[in-house]
């Protein structure tokens, strides 16, 4: 069986995690960390399907996480790697507990780093850092934009207080979003411009996400100049900390047809739904592919496919095919590793779908399976 076959065989909605495409992507990412000198580390909140751990542990230097939760996730399921973690704020009653499991924290005000130093033990080892805005982005989608005007995702050139880095050996900042090396050194430049002179006396220096290291396009080896730039020219050590680029392209989502209509344009709806088991086409939005389809109009048959909730904006997009679509009919959507499995809800009681690994030999493993009870547990 090719893997079309194989994937139209299994029971839906699933996810299909690709073991050869993530290897691929990780990779991708490991020759820039070799050549580079720098860390890379996986942003769980994009990427969290912790049966690939073990492997991502073989490529990268560890992972990043948004809170307690993911860095707990990462300290039992990646084994020895690093952990660093940055939230917005930090809440008393995890702070203790992320001592013991991270090894970098990073914040994103003084007020969060004043209020939570005195609670340091003396002997800790772990790294702090403060999460710099910069206040240059080349982002469009607002939604996604740290650098929005009145952003509460980092520290402004205006609010950074040069006397209070006693005890911070680091600063991060996260701007970019699905860009290239071009976008990260037109930033690196403000950065420099604006928080370089800091940079002289810290140790790490954090490049955040948005880098689209493993698309095919992507200059690395402008990249990994500019690394070993900063590198050497401020003798700290560099992370980066992609999501999408360890999982893009890394899945796809299986769906069956459930029923044809018409309403001005052919309709079909499929058991799984924009909504819930990929939120990012409606929020960013985007129109997710299919695989032996094309845009509406260029194959004879073009329908508009929707999922089963009751909410009408639940569209996943427009779509030709060859031939007309039937009932029973599987459908397999790509790219659908990243920020779907992490983000899915059951909204309407909607099920969530199984997720299975598909192996680099092309068995597939179940790796979870969802019923009432999951749906029912969480209300
Ligand atoms: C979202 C995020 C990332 C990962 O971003 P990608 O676009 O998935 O590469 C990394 N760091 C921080 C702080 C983030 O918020």
């Amino acid at each position: 069986m090719n893997k079309t076959e194989i994937l139209k065989a299994l029971p839906t909605p699933c996810y299909v995690i690709d073991e050869q495409a993530l290897i691929k992507n990780l990779e991708a990412l490991h020759y820039v960390e070799e050549k580079a000198g720098c860390h890379i580390l996986l942003a769980q909140k994009a990427f969290s399907s912790y049966c690939t751990y073990p492997l991502i542990a073989k490529y990268l230097s560890g992972t990043t996480a948004s809170g307690i939760f993911e860095a707990r996730l990462a300290f039992e399921e990646m084994g020895d790697r690093q952990i660093h973690v940055f939230s917005p704020a930090y809440k008393d009653e995890d702070f203790d507990e992320l001592l013991k499991i991270c090894g970098h924290i990073v914040f994103n005000s003084f007020s969060q780093w004043k209020h939570f130093r005195s609670r340091i033990p003396s002997d800790c080892k772990v790294q702090f850092g403060l999460r710099i805005n910069p206040g240059y982005s080349e982002i469009e989608t607002e939604i996604y934009n740290p650098c929005a005007e009145n952003s509460r995702l980092g520290i402004t050139e205006e609010s950074f207080e040069e006397n209070e880095l006693d005890g911070i050996s680091g600063l991060h900042f996260h701007t970019m979003c699905e860009q290239g090396a071009d976008t990260l050194e037109r930033t690196l430049a403000v950065v420099e411009e604006k928080f370089g002179r800091y940079l002289y006396n810290m140790k790490w220096l954090n490049l955040g996400g948005g880098h689209h290291i493993s698309r095919p396009d992507y200059d690395r080896e402008k990249l990994i100049r500019l690394v070993r730039n900063i590198r050497e020219k401020y003798d700290l050590e560099v992370f980066i900390e992609p999501g999408e680029a360890v999982a893009i392209n890394a899945g796809f989502l299986v769906t069956t047809v459930l029923d044809i209509t018409k309403n001005g344009m052919n309709l079909a709806i499929v058991d799984t739904s924009a909504a819930c088991h990929m939120p990012d086409v409606l929020e960013m939005p985007y129109r997710p592919m299919i695989v032996g389809s094309e845009l509406p109009g260029v194959l004879p048959y073009t329908c508009r496919l929707g999922g089963p909730t009751c909410l009408a904006g639940d569209i996943i997009g427009d779509y030709s095919f060859e031939k007309p679509l039937s009932v029973g009919d599987k459908l397999i959507f790509t790219d659908m590793a990243m920020y779907t499995i992490v983000k899915n809800n059951t909204f309407n009681g909607m099920p969530l779908p199984s997720i299975y690994l598909l192996k680099a030999d092309g068995r597939t493993e179940l790796v979870k399976q969802f019923g009432y009870e999951d749906f029912k547990r969480r209300l």
